[in-house]
């Protein structure tokens, strides 16, 4: 067995369809997926394809994703793109049918005949039009849109105050946002909230040792008098925290380059499949040793299968 080439992804895409449907039974708008980074490493033109009629529309963050995932003429769903523009030539957007945010007056001028909506600033700081502006860029562009990058609910009603009176359809809320009726405005976009709990990742046991006084680098010791090596490494993204071993809630110890040691009982051999994320470990689990935010962990969990070198494969995990 070669170190690395063992890691299995597999998406739920039904987990991602149900996600979404209780979504859309509770909030009372719009519905956009957000499937920027390749759908959180998910796979962005598989993710598309099976939830197209769930949805209202996609979020990209740029053009270039939109190429790649072939959403058009697939979908004929609006897509609307979260980054600054890459292009300054609104017939780049026409010819995917995708709207670009903008956020000065002279972006909005440039991209008007593509529909723009206006990006707002209510507190983010970043790639967002500050208040002063909003009218002269609104106007520029013909905005059919404008939007805000909230973290809170009360940006999601500032961009509400500042643009009251236009016929705008708007949106702010993401998944930190859902259980707020007032962020949710014309529509939310939700990213983490429709792939939570869709992803499994698990790498095989490549040995197991009974451990001898301090284990590895640091010197650990082991709980269970048992430790084994896996051929994931902090080169691939792994970091230290949780992980399943033949069905038991275990350690990843100790990260090094191309390998990681983690926690074994006598029992567990070469070839068991050790569970990064998944087999009733989520995503909050995960953060709780790594920190961050949990989309970090979906991200950087997917990369593991493509820096070892697997294609994602799509299907329910008990198959
Ligand atoms: C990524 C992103 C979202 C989705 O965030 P989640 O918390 O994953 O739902 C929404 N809006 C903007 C502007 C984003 O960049």
């Amino acid at each position: 067995m070669a170190l690395g080439d063992g890691v299995t992804v597999r998406v739920d895409l039904n987990r991602i369809r149900s996600n979404l449907e209780a979504i859309r039974r509770r909030v009372k708008c719009k519905v956009l997926a957000v499937v920027k980074a390749d759908a959180y490493g998910l796979g962005a033109k598989d993710v598309t394809d099976a939830i197209d009629d769930l949805v209202d529309g996609y979020c990209f963050f740029t053009l270039e994703e939109v190429h790649a995932a072939k959403i058009r003429p697939r979908s004929r769903k609006l897509v609307q793109l979260l980054g600054p523009p890459t292009s300054p030539n609104p017939n780049d957007y026409l010819a995917l049918k995708t709207n670009p945010a903008v956020h000065t007056v002279d972006q909005a001028a440039a991209l008007r005949r593509a529909g723009p909506a206006l990006a707002i600033d209510t507190g983010m700081q970043r790639f967002a039009c500050p208040p002063r502006w909003i009218d002269e860029a609104l106007e520029a562009g013909e905005c059919p849109a404008a939007m805000t990058h909230a973290v809170r609910p009360d940006q999601a009603r500032k961009l509400l105050e500042l643009t009251a009176g236009r016929p705008l359809f708007r949106h702010a809320a993401g998944s930190g946002m859902l259980d707020d009726p007032t962020a949710w405005l014309d529509a939310v976009r939700v990213g983490l909230a429709i792939y939570e709990g869709a992803m499994r990742v698990s790498t095989p046991l490549l040995e197991t040792n009974s451990s001898v006084g301090p284990v590895g680098y640091g010197g650990f010791t082991t709980a269970t008098g048992h430790h084994g090596a896996i051929g994931v490494g902090y080169s691939h993204g792994l970091r230290s925290g949780p992980c399943v071993i033949n069905g038991r809630p275990s350690r990843i110890l100790e990260v090094g380059m191309q390998t990681a040691y983690v926690q074994t009982s006598g029992s567990d051999r070469a070839g068991d499949p050790v569970t990064l994320l998944g087999d009733g470990l989520s995503e909050r689990d995960v953060v709780a040793a790594w920190g961050g935010p949990p989309q970090q962990v979906l991200v950087q969990l997917a990369r593991l299968a493509r820096t070892t070198g697997r294609p994602i494969e799509y299907g329910r995990f008990d198959a």
